[in-house]
């Protein structure tokens, strides 16, 4: 393998930075730029131990450093790990990293040191990914779930799987294949009833999915309803600052405006729209469309509704649009007093009424309430072992359908040779799962998503 480098820190001025150099030949590159300042010598230097010294270039000066030194197969990649922390300018790392590379390293690709703990059995797949989800986890809950994730939890239970699905597949070739040796028979019933608590392992990794991706993604979200309701202020309120144009002249928000706001553990991606009425004039009319086209592409649906007076002939229009998409009746202006009739109406359409004033900033934590019952959120979220993306939810998927069509192969006295394929080809999915098998692309796919340095 060849010896790589990047700076693993950020691209910016801090207290320090750290050059990871990873790599047969980490050591002799290092010492090629690191000089100590005591009596070590980095080839002899212990795992785990470190020195400090400078930094030069052939001759040069370029920063005090201390080197750490990390021997394989205990480091992070597996392999001998130097890292040089030096003061965090931008220019004099680069710099540093520049003589690190003239003296026998290459650059390290996006994700290629945890690649090179994934290819070296430090981490499985699974775990590799957790690790990009700990990097950008932007909350407590999300990082939980993450770091469940690097624990290995979902691993260990896909694995679980896959170790009865290989049991099952080795009792079914013994029984078929070696008809004359004195091997018990493989009972449907009991084939059935071992096939269904696979089923069910598997199908408690994928139902937290939903709401975890919500968690990591966030929701994308429409706020709608007719002119001067309040989507603006509601907006602003949610996003901290005065983004739309608020007014009282009715369809003075002509485009989409867009903003991620956080509200309690939920990002949502708002888009505010322009208010949902008919019109003649041309520009507001284009700004309508698209609000009536994002009623139907996004996630989530805030529809405002003014509490203070009478619903007109456009609320009704638009909660007949919402229909049964996933929704929240926002009755605003609660400050100036809510008419019953306005919920009672909402009511008939969507589900989850909440009572605010955006004006007065008051009744957010409903909304927040509202949201977490909607996309199912709770604790069980963010402790439950649960598969993190779409790659491997598509694993898991796969081998439920396989596992399933097995299972009704043997309800319909299907011959065991067709279920044995099924049970193979369950079995084969899950073992891309963990990255036993998989192919190099989609290994390269995985860690292309990674950033440099990491
Ligand atoms: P939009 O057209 O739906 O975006 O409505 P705006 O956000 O521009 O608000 C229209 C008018 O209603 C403005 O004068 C706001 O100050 C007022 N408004 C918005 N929310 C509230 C509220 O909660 N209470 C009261 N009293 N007025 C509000």
């Amino acid at each position: 393998m060849s010896t790589i480098t990047a700076v693993s820190t950020p691209d910016a001025t801090g207290g320090i930075a750290v050059i990871r150099i990873s790599g047969d030949d980490a050591l002799k590159v290092a010492e090629k730029v690191f000089v100590p300042a005591g009596k070590q010598v980095i080839s002899e230097m212990k795992g785990y131990t470190c020195c400090y010294g400078t930094a030069h270039d052939n001759g040069e000066r370029l920063d005090d450093c201390i080197l750490t030194v990390f021997r394989k197969p205990h480091s992070y990649t597996g392999e001998d790990v130097a890292e040089i922390s030096c003061h965090g300018g931008i220019y004099v790392t680069r710099r540093i990293l520049r003589t690190i590379l003239k003296n026998g390293a290459e650059n390290a690709q996006a994700g290629e040191f945890t690649k090179r703990a994934y290819l070296n059995g430090k981490l499985d797949l699974t775990q590799a990914e957790a690790v990009m989800d700990i990097i950008s986890a932007k909350g407590e809950r999300e990082l939980r779930m993450a770091e469940n994730l690097r624990e290995g939890t979902a691993f260990r239970k896909a694995e679980k799987c896959s170790g009865k699905l290989l049991k099952i597949l080795g009792d079914l070739s013994a029984w078929t294949d070696y008809p004359e040796e004195d091997i018990p028979e493989v009972r449907p019933e009991n084939l059935c009833r071992e096939l269904m608590e696979v089923r069910k392992e598997l199908s408690s990794l994928i139902e937290n999915y939903d709401s975890g991706r919500i968690i990591r993604e966030g929701v994308s979200t429409v706020i709608i309803g007719k002119p001067n309701v309040g989507k603006s202020t509601l907006f602003n309120c949610l996003s901290g600052c005065e983004r739309s144009i608020v007014t009282d002249i009715a369809g003075t928000t002509r485009d989409v405006v867009e903003e991620s706001v956080k509200i309690g553990d939920i990002v949502l991606r708002l888009s505010d729209t322009a208010g949902i009425r008919h019109t003649d004039d041309l520009i507001e009319e284009i700004g309508v469309n698209i609000a009536e086209k994002l009623i139907y592409s996004s996630e989530l649906i805030i529809a405002v509704f003014d509490g203070s007076s009478p619903l007109t002939q456009e609320d009704t229009d638009l909660l007949r649009k919402i229909n049964s998409r996933k929704a929240i009746a926002v009755i605003n202006k609660s400050d100036m007093g809510i008419l019953p009739e306005v919920p009672e109406e909402t009511g008939k359409y969507i589900k989850h009424t909440v009572y605010l004033s955006a004006k007065k900033n008051s009744g957010l934590e409903m909304l927040s309430q509202a949201i977490e019952d909607i996309f199912h959120i709770n604790e069980n979220t963010f402790s439950a072992p649960s598969v993190a993306n779409e790659r491997q939810k598509k694993c898991i998927d796969s081998a439920l359908s396989c596992v399933e069509s097995a299972v009704s192969a043997l309800e319909n006295g299907e011959l065991l040779d067709a279920v044995n394929i099924l049970i193979d080809e369950a079995e084969q999915y899950l073992l891309s799962l963990t990255g036993k098998k998989i192919t190099d692309a989609v290994v390269d796919e995985v860690f292309s998503r990674f950033c440099v340095g990491k």
